[in-house]
């Protein structure tokens, strides 16, 4: 190895020698930490020579923790394993000289400097070509460098502290950086899908680095969606966060095509195919072991080239309970009755982003109980549940659509069962039968309120009769972004509010909005809820849809026997201060 000019012999002995290693194998200590036992040990042994594979990646793949065995891995190697979260943010003098996407792409991260001493954590205390190039970057430092110890963590800790070591505004000033190295390796004319593909195997070029800060950052913010747009003369990057677009960056044209081939290589996509759309997924843990999200990208031919959309879905994002989906008192009561109920139809309806999916996840959490049993056809499925829920995909390109799934499902013997979506009278039919052969089903409808979709339901040729027989409840719902408590004011309504609510709200009421502060990022709004309304089917409804009465008849039943319109809700919550005027105004409509 080279030894910098710097650092004396002396120095760089001491750094490779002053571990001390247990002088046991690492196989022998995974047994001894409790993490293997012999048995299981032999029978992954076969798989690692059978899959060429070292026994640290099969023990990953099989789901083992990546901290644990990286601590195992510590003792076997004799270095100190260290839990960064510990450490404090180093004094930037010492971060400035290596860059995050480095420390990320390296797995190296420079903790403390002492009296000479300079500690570096890294997760593969090996690698010493990066050791090297890490001493090297400190040749320039005012501080003189008398020994560096290595010491090791996981990459889950390692990504989690250069997050936090290298926080916000350095991000913004690194996205121009990588965005002025980007333009300097497009001035060597080298080929565009050449460029991509090289960073792929490298995991260190410009273009990757740009990919990766793009989907990092969006998850960040908590970014539902990145639309990736091109131009005429640019290619435009927008977030989707809280329901609105903002634009986050402008990538240069010359870059275009290299950053969307990178990231088609990322999710397998086809890269020849230009012309037709395409779809497919990133588990990106793979690239960030701190971002635990998959992302569903679409890819859309436009005159300008390919139109990007990735969906990011957290793994992580503990499904809401109930009790956060925004029901109010009344509302609440009407839906635990409804799920507690043996068997019927549950449905969820509302245009697409109102939230359906969401709610649905919420009620089959509440239901997941220990005897009963759950089973979902999902187009695709967005979040795993995991408890005894059993969740399955549909692909109703390949003939398996949701009705054949239903069918197959009921030889499993369910209790509950979840459809995505209710798109045809074929499925409808199933999901009737379903619920009459003593099963609780859920599942959503495109529709816009709670009464028009019974009315559609009817339409697409299911008997009045059946809908009264097993429907137990429509619940309509939209999302309405909620006030940023940190900058939260109240005012009195004036007359061009009382018009704007069609005379909903009365003239001098007390209503409330954001001024905009740095925690909402200055636009008054934090967050989402929902707004309901609840279609419940008692006695009298019942014996209405019987006698054939029309959709005027039912809506004015629904509410003399207590269902709250969504504007009522909505309403409702801007009284109360948790939405604003204008937001009830944009997503429900005046009766
Ligand atoms: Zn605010």
């Amino acid at each position: 190895m080279k030894v910098p000019p710097e650092l004396s012999n002396e120095v760089y002995e001491n750094m490779m020698t002053s571990r001390i290693p247990s002088g046991k194998s690492f196989e022998e200590l995974l047994m001894e930490s409790k993490l293997l036992t012999g048995e299981k040990l032999r029978e992954l042994s076969a798989r690692v020579i059978k899959e060429k594979k070292s026994i640290e990646q099969i023990l990953l793949e099989t789901g083992f923790s990546e901290e644990k065995l990286a601590a195992v891995k510590a003792g076997y190697l004799g270095y100190e394993f260290v839990n960064l979260s510990s450490y404090p943010v180093p004094p930037s003098e010492l971060l400035k000289h290596i860059k995050p996407a480095y420390a990320k792409n390296y797995k190296v991260l420079p903790v403390t400097y002492d009296d000479g001493t300079l500690t570096i954590a890294m997760v593969e205390p090996r690698d010493c070509m990066t050791l090297d190039e890490v001493v090297r970057l400190y040749r320039d430092a005012k501080f003189r460098i008398r020994d560096v110890r290595v010491v090791m963590t996981s990459s889950k800790q390692l990504f989690a502290a250069i997050d936090k070591f290298y926080a916000v505004p350095r991000e913004e000033v690194e996205m121009k950086s990588i965005l002025t190295q980007v333009a300097a390796s497009f001035k060597q004319r080298v080929e565009i899908a050449e460029v991509a593909r090289e960073d792929a195997t490298e995991n260190s070029g410009p273009i990757v680095m740009l990919a990766n800060m793009v989907i990092e950052k969006a998850f960040k913010k908590g970014a539902s969606d990145v639309h990736l747009e091109p131009a005429l003369d640019h290619l435009r990057i927008r977030y989707r966060i809280d329901g609105e677009l903002s634009e986050v960056m402008i990538v240069p044209k010359y870059a275009q095509d290299a950053l969307i081939t990178r990231l088609k290589i990322m999710c397998d996509m086809r890269l020849d195919e230009r012309r037709q759309p395409q779809d497919g997924k990133i588990d990106f843990t793979k690239y960030n072991p701190v971002a635990t999200i998959d992302i569903r990208v679409s890819t859309v031919p436009t005159p300008y080239g390919e139109d990007v959309v990735m969906r990011i879905l957290d793994k992580k994002s503990d499904i809401l309970s109930l009790a956060m989906l925004g029901f109010n008192e009344h509302n609440m009561r009407l839906y635990k009755e409804a799920i507690s109920a043996p068997y019927g139809v549950i449905l969820h309806v509302g245009p697409t982003g109102s939230g359906k999916t969401t709610a649905l996840y919420a009620a089959l959490k509440t239901l997941d109980t220990i005897d009963v049993k759950i089973v979902t056809a999902e187009d695709p499925v967005e979040y795993t549940l995991g408890g005894q829920i059993i969740q399955s995909h549909i692909n109703p390109v390949a003939g398996f659509t949701f009705a054949k799934a239903i069918r197959a499902f009921m030889r499993h013997d369910p209790d509950i069962i979840l459809i995505g979506e209710v798109r045809d009278l074929e499925t409808a039919k199933t999901m009737i039968e379903a619920s009459l052969t003593g099963h609780l089903v859920f599942s959503t409808i495109h529709t816009n309120d709670a009464v028009g979709t019974v009315t559609r339901l009817m339409k697409m040729g299911i008997e009045p009769y059946l809908i009264a027989d097993s429907l137990l409840l429509v619940c309509a719902q939209r999302l309405v972004r909620m006030i940023c408590p940190k900058c939260k004011e109240s005012y009195t309504v004036t007359g061009e509010e009382v018009r704007l609510s069609k005379g909903d709200i009365k003239q001098g009421t007390t209503l409330y909005r954001g001024r905009g502060c740095n925690a909402c990022g200055g636009i008054g709004y934090k967050g989402r809820t929902g707004v309901f309304e609840l279609f419940s089917m008692n006695k009298k409804l019942r014996s209405l849809f019987i006698k054939g009465a029309t959709t005027e008849e039912l809506e004015r039943i629904a509410k003399e026997t207590g269902m709250r319109t969504l504007r009522q809700d909505a309403i409702e919550k801007a009284l109360k201060g948790i939405t604003t005027l204008e937001e009830v105004v944009s997503t429900t409509l005046a009766e």
